[in-house]
């Protein structure tokens, strides 16, 4: 798992950001180094084409979809490799249109994660991918917002994994993460 080992020296650490007490790992390293971009990009499609393709059913994947918003950095690329759609989860008030919406537990109180209305068509088979799973909560609104229009969420994947807050025992689907970190 040399590749494994490779992107995970480019994460940084920093503590007290954005507030006192919590660490925040950064991936905008991988970005600005395009041989550990191009790893991580294919350490994925590696993953998607010999695990969650070949688990699926109808052995394909219709739509990737990212969360707001690094996930709009990783979605796009990894849909293009697969020639899935991309569809973005955002924050509740910036996609025109009909959408659905969920809402999610944050620190402090709640917010709502939305879909455009006609992005996902009932049994469309779907992945989601972020950098980072924490507490799972957005990735939960984002698998709510996928089932409310008859998409199967296949898989959850992440760069990073923070294994303490158990965020993925949460989601109805398996996750997927390349560095676990305590
Ligand atoms: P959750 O909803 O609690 O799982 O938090 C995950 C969301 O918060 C993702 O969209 C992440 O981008 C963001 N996030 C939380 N902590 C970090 C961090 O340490 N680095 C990068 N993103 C983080």
């Amino acid at each position: 798992m040399a590749d494994v080992e490779f992107i995970k020296s480019q994460l940084t650490a920093h503590p007290d950001f954005p507030k006192k007490g919590i660490v925040f790992l950064d991936i905008f390293p991988i970005l600005r180094n395009p041989i550990a971009f191009e790893t991580l990009i294919t350490h994925f499609i590696h993953h998607i084409t010999s695990h969650t393709i070949a688990a699926a059913p109808s052995k394909k994947i219709d739509v990737v979809v990212g969360l707001d918003a690094r996930g709009f950095l990783l979605g796009p690329i990894i849909a293009l490799r697969l020639g899935a759609a991309f569809v973005p989860v955002r924050k509740q008030g910036k996609l025109p249109g009909q959408c659905v919406s969920a809402s999610y537990e944050k620190e402090y109180g709640t917010d709502s994660f939305e879909m455009q209305a006609d992005a996902i068509k009932p049994g469309q088979t779907v992945i989601v991918v972020d950098d980072l799973i924490a507490t799972g909560g957005s990735a939960t609104a984002a698998g709510e917002l996928i089932a409310k229009q008859g998409g199967k969420t296949l898989e959850y994947l992440f760069i990073i994994e923070l294994m303490f807050l158990k965020g993925g025992s949460k989601l109805d689907a398996p996750v997927y993460s390349i560095v676990q970190s305590d």
